[in-house]
């Protein structure tokens, strides 16, 4: 048994400290190790540099651990018993590490639990000490780890049965709000960490357990594959993001994203149906990703890079089905659904990426593309969650086409839960097309390698023509326009646009990015340059697109501005971006039996 005792005593310096107890002889030589990355998170993060001291004793006498490389350590001599104490600095506001002060602590195992070197197969238990502190006599533990011994505040022992398991059930510590629901007989908590006080619990709880018992009906298993659910969100001003566990899920929200009581429970805010996406997403992934897996990761290689194809599917088909099984719940209406629809097709239609890499090579780069994304970003790479999700839209009508309507993408979740998941068989690269052609017999060839392994645009078209839906692509007139559901489409009239984003700054607008082949482009704009007049008239960020979406297409104005502390002028002749912004609306009175049995699910 190898036994960790969590102290946390130094929330103002936010220092985790951590006591690794091991009863047994161990031989020189024996390796210490921790983790570089935290799965679900494709990006080397080297969490061991947050290790501020590391000591170890063996029956009273000092022990010395000798560094390997930056996350390994080594043992200098024969031990019969060692405990190694170090402190994790824990100060990352993500969901990713660790985070600690007077208000919470919250950590990943990832980022505090030491391996030791083949021994992960043995039991873990971990000891969370009850903070002595003032202010901290309300906080209570919320983790999905099995508890083995604790009090009424979820203070005390922990039992994991591998080091796999140990640091997949993050801890949230805190005096947090707390919400209760069941799904088919498994208890789900939902806490809430420096959430305002007057949040809606019973409503969010009421959504997300139609959600989750959605989900579970899905697969139609009578229990979901795991003993009890936690969903952990801290609440901040402005905040978003997710991690997903075998068990639970960290999440980031902002305020505004939550109901208060006493909103009007009709209405569901576009950042409510936001977070409940959110919520969908991770909870998708307990069976996608955290079940049905790439082969690749089973084992997960937490030392180094691991390549995969396949996060095309593990998160663009979870990016399909979180907006999908929301409508098909019941907890948004049909409008508000295309509504998201169309500003996803937005966001992949904004990115010139999508013309230069594949979703199969933004997947394998990951580690170096997606994750470190600079101003190029959108013009060289494309993302696997939102094409990865369009790419599940077509899979799922191509396999509804040419199966007659007898199957659907449904059908091939549950044959993929069946054949991988439920066996714990990993997923290699061509396993999606072959389960595809296993469940409707015919050849998918040219589809897989059209949508996977080529840039050929995705004929959206085609898919809402069966839908009877009304699909339309604008130019862009300002960059905060990301299209969306409407009852009468707009006329797509082309106006004058600079292809950037841009943000505010205290002399004018500044560029963060630039589209290639926008009007900004071609007089080489570029990311930092602050433009700060049009034709000689002052501009700022907030009317930057309106001024240049005011003038005929085709004209030349001069733009100033600065990069670095240099004035230019240049010449730019304004042309309309591409047709980068999606609308979808109901064609007729009433939507058709594709539309509906999609939508319902019939
Ligand atoms: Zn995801």
């Amino acid at each position: 048994m190898i036994k960790y005792i969590v102290s946390l005593e130094n929330a103002n310096k936010h220092l985790i400290d951590v006591c690794m107890v091991i009863e047994q002889n161990l031989e020189s030589g024996q390796e210490f190790w921790l983790p570089d990355w935290i799965p679900g998170s494709y990006m080397i993060r080297d969490f061991s540099k947050n290790i501020v001291s590391l000591s170890a004793i063996s029956n009273g006498k000092s022990v010395n651990l000798i560094k390997k490389n930056k996350s390994c350590w080594i043992l200098e001599q024969n031990v019969v018993s060692i405990e190694i104490s170090y402190q994790i600095y824990a100060w990352d506001l993500s969901v990713r590490s660790a985070h600690f002060d007077d208000q919470h602590c919250f950590f990943n195992g990832t980022s505090v639990f030491l391996g030791l070197r083949n021994y992960e197969a043995s039991e873990h238990s971990v000891e969370i000490i009850q903070p002595t502190n003032s202010g901290c006599e309300q906080w209570k533990v919320a983790t999905s780890m099995p508890s083995s011994s604790i009090n009424s505040l979820g203070f005390g022992l922990y039992i994991c049965k591998d080091y796999a398991n140990l640091i997949d059930h993050p801890f949230e510590i805190s005096d947090y709000l707390e919400v209760k629901f069941v799904v088919n007989d498994v208890e789900h908590r939902m806490v809430f960490t420096e959430s305002p006080k007057n949040i809606d619990l019973d409503r969010i709880a009421k959504d997300v357990q139609t959600i989750c018992q959605y989900q579970c009906d899905f697969f139609a298993d009578s229990k979901p594959p795991f003993e009890n659910y936690l969903f952990m969100t801290f609440v901040q001003k402005k905040g978003f993001g997710g991690l997903e566990h075998m068990s639970s899920t960290a999440l980031h929200c902002s305020h505004d994203d939550l109901p208060k009581i006493g909103d009007d429970i009709e209405k569901k805010s576009k950042d409510y149906q936001t977070f409940l996406s959110l919520c969908s997403h991770e909870y998708f992934h307990s069976w996608n990703v955290k079940r049905i897996k790439p082969a690749k990761f089973e084992p997960y290689q937490l030392q180094q890079e691991v390549h995969t194809e396949l996060l095309w599917f593990f998160e663009g088909i979870t990016t399909y089905y979180d907006e999908l099984f929301l409508v098909r719940s019941g907890v948004i209406s049909k409008e508000n659904y295309l509504d998201m629809l169309a500003r996803n097709i937005t966001r992949y239609m904004r990115g010139n990426g999508r013309k230069k890499q594949t979703i199969t090579e933004s997947s394998f780069d990951a580690w170096t593309k997606f994750y470190k994304q600079d101003e190029n970003a959108s013009n060289a790479i494309v993302s696997y969650y939102v094409k990865g999700g369009l790419v599940a839209f077509c899979l799922d009508f191509e396999i509804r086409r040419l199966s007659n309507e007898n199957k659907n993408l449904d059908d091939l979740m549950r044959l993929i839960w069946k054949n991988y998941g439920k066996n714990n068989i990993g997923v290699n690269e061509r396993d999606i097309q072959k389960t595809t052609e296993e469940l409707i017999g015919i050849s998918m060839n040219d589809f897989f390698k059209e949508v996977l392994y080529s840039t050929k645009e995705l004929d959206l078209k085609s898919v809402f023509n069966i839908l009877g839906l009304d699909y339309l692509l604008t130019s862009e007139s300002k960059q905060m326009d990301k299209g969306g559901f409407k009852k009468a489409l707009p006329q797509s009239k082309p106006v004058c646009s600079l292809s950037i984003t841009h943000k505010s700054n205290s002399i004018g607008a500044e560029i963060v990015s630039v589209l290639d082949d926008g009007s900004a482009s071609n007089i080489g704009l570029s990311n930092k340059d602050i433009i700060i007049a049009l034709d000689g008239y002052r501009v700022d960020s907030s009317e930057l697109d309106k001024r240049i979406a005011s003038y005929p297409l085709d004209t030349e104005i001069s733009i100033s501005f600065f990069r670095r502390d240099k004035l230019y002028h240049r010449l730019c002749r304004l042309t309309a971006s591409e047709e980068n912004t999606c609308f979808l609306g109901f064609s007729g009175e009433k939507t058709n039996s594709v539309f509906n049995d999609w939508i319902d699910n019939r």
